[in-house]
């Protein structure tokens, strides 16, 4: 078991303040692999007075030299590159090949296009009446992070606030702590200077709330769950803070029954559904199916919930693993439950552990069909792997039904017909929409509209985030 109670505040590791600990346990031994401290408002404040006394000369770099810290922090990462996919696939279990060509691969990805937005971004610019305008960093910066993809939360919010000149807390999740402390050696190797990144784990409400109130913090930027981001939101008024939150969503997947291979673009949205067991914000778990294939759709996604293999994370392969932990698992239970008692049909999967997988958190990826969008399958995020089917009539239907939700963060469309992929994806009230299974590149704008948040993460738009404004006008 790892002794990981320290805490990287102004370049060293230092002890806390006051601290309880914390077990981080693997989810699919359940066993313990580490213990954290879980600091406090003291350790929370200590952090900010590193990074406040780090900013004024971290400011002040230029952007090459930035440039260069980003480009060395990607080849320290190299450096521990399969370290990084063992500890996420230890911490919140992901398994190994997830781990390696996602979880650990986004550290790179979303670096590289970081700093090709650097690259191109003018930090002083003149407008059309004059003005010269400057583009600053905001100053000391707050980073709340989730567990289910640490590695790409935390690079979409470190890289941008270093591109930038600012500096910053960062509080990981409690459940996904060691790859954030791994990553602060990473940093470290890497030169970024002391002070500059500054790292506390703890309960959201307490040094997540510390940092959000914080007088010397001018920007938080959170994801998670709504209701943590609504939290933040109402710690930061009273100093009125910038927040940028990323949070839930619900998002539809439209299959319109001109596709060309309905096979193809069912079996992909469930699978899709089910990548990293569910436990993606941008997940496709509102599958909308035009009625003359909704049998068949049904039918080929209950066998690609069947042929599903769940399985062992420190395996390669391309099982899913087990949810993050109890609590998740209790949550994702209970919702199946409530799909079951309002009448959707259970189509694959449902209550209880895949058979021979009694330890760890692991659950049945499931199917339910003849849902309604009314239904709380259909409303709440479950973030397991539940895929909830819902049959429309025609574009207007489908249109309509997509966008009733709470949610905003990503939309899916697949169809045959290019013209009406363009035509429905304006019609769309979300962030991001992807057409016939096509991904986001590296640098483009992640984030959402409606409950699923408020400012976009990634490449040019990430910058912006951390920057103010400045108008100089002269006569
Ligand atoms: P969570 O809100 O419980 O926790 C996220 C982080 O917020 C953790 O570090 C937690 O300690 C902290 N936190 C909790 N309450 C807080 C408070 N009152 N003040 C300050 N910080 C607080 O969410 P989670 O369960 O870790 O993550 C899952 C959620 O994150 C899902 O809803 C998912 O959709 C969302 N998510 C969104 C995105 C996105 O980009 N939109 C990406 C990943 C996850």
């Amino acid at each position: 078991m790892l002794d990981k109670r320290k805490f990287f505040i102004g370049g060293k590791w230092v002890d806390p303040i006051s601290a309880t600990d914390l077990d981080v346990i693997n989810p699919a031994t359940e066993e313990v692999i580490a213990v954290i401290s879980m600091g406090s408002k003291d350790d929370a404040n200590a952090a900010v007075a590193a990074a406040n006394i780090a900013f004024p000369s971290f400011s002040q770099t230029t952007k090459a030299e930035r440039i260069e810290l980003l480009e060395s922090i990607m080849t320290a990462y190299k450096a521990r590159y399969d370290e990084m996919a063992e500890v996420i696939s230890s911490e919140m279990g992901a398994p190994m090949t997830l781990s390696q060509n996602a979880q650990a691969k986004v550290g790179l990805g979303h670096l590289e296009g970081f700093i090709e937005a650097l690259k191109s971004f003018d930090f002083e610019s003149i407008s059309a009446n004059g003005d010269t305008i400057l583009r600053e960093p905001i100053g000391v910066c707050g980073l709340i992070t989730p567990w289910n993809w640490p590695m790409n939360q935390m690079v979409l919010k470190i890289a941008p606030a270093l591109a930038t000149g600012c500096t910053l807390v960062l509080k990981p999740s409690e459940l996904t702590p060691l790859s954030a402390m791994l990553y602060a050696e990473i940093l470290s190797e890497a030169g970024v200077p002391d002070g500059v990144f500054n790292l506390v784990n703890g309960e959201g409400p307490v040094v997540g709330s510390a940092l959000s109130c914080h007088p010397d913090i001018q920007m938080m930027s959170f994801t998670g769950s709504t209701r943590g981001g609504v939290a933040v939101t109402k710690d930061a008024a009273d100093t009125v803070k910038r927040v940028a939150l990323e949070l839930g969503g619900k998002s539809p997947n439209i299959v319109f029954a001109d596709v060309e291979d309905v096979q193809k673009s069912v079996s992909r949205g469930a699978r899709s559904c089910f990548n990293n067991t569910g436990q993606s914000c941008n997940a496709p778990t509102r599958m909308l199916v035009e009625k003359s294939i909704y049998e068949d759709a049904m039918q080929i996604a209950a066998k690609t919930a069947e042929e599903t293999a769940v399985g062992d994370p420190s395996k390669e392969g391309g099982h899913i693993g087990p949810l993050v932990s109890q609590l998740q698992y209790d949550k994702v239970q209970a919702l199946i439950q409530k799909g079951i008692d309002e009448g959707a049909t259970l189509l694959a999967g449902g209550i209880g552990k895949p058979e021979g997988r009694n330890v760890g958190y692991f659950c049945k990826p499931t199917i339910f069909g003849n849902a309604t969008n009314e239904m709380t399958i259909a409303r709440e995020e479950i973030f397991g792997p539940v895929l909830t089917m819902i049959p429309f009539e025609g574009e207007d239907e489908a249109i309509r039904i997509a966008n009733d939700t709470p949610y905003g963060l990503a939309a899916y469309i697949e169809t045959g017909d290019e013209t009406r992929a363009t035509r429905v994806a304006k019609t769309l009230k979300a962030g991001m929409v992807r057409i016939n299974g096509t991904d986001l590149d590296w640098g483009s704008p992640f984030g959402g509209y409606k409950m699923s948040g408020l400012g976009r993460e990634g490449g040019h738009f990430g910058l912006e985030d951390f920057l103010e404004i400045k108008a100089v006008t002269r006569p």
